[in-house]
């Protein structure tokens, strides 16, 4: 799946669209509660998936303001520091 998901999406309707559409790699998302955001705040997993696992990069307003991109990797890194 190489698309650009927004923040507020529902995990259930992503999971759903992703099927009708023929893409696969997101069913995991189908039974959590939630949205895009929220996954990739918790990186949600369930079934042997996780969010990170599917994510290539995040476009986020950092706290000046400004619009970035980051790829995955650096965002699960951010992740890992907030968390600790
Ligand atoms: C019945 C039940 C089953 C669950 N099953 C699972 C499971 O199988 N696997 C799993 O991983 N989790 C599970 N969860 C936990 C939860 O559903 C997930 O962690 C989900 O990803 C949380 O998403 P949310 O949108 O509700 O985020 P919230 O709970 O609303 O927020 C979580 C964090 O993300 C931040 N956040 C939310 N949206 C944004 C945004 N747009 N931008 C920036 N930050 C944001 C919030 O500030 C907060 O820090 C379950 C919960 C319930 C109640």
């Amino acid at each position: 799946m190489n698309d650009c998901i927004a923040a507020r999406g529902k995990l259930k309707n992503i999971a759903i669209e992703a099927k009708r559409n023929g893409l696969g790699g997101v069913e995991f998302l189908e039974g959590i509660p939630g949205s895009v955001g929220g996954a990739l705040r918790m990186n949600a997993g369930a079934m042997g998936g996780a969010t990170f696992n599917v994510i290539e990069s995040v476009r986020f307003m950092d706290h000046t303001g400004k619009i970035q991109d980051a790829a995955a990797p650096a965002c699960r890194w951010n992740i890992a520091a907030v968390r600790s």
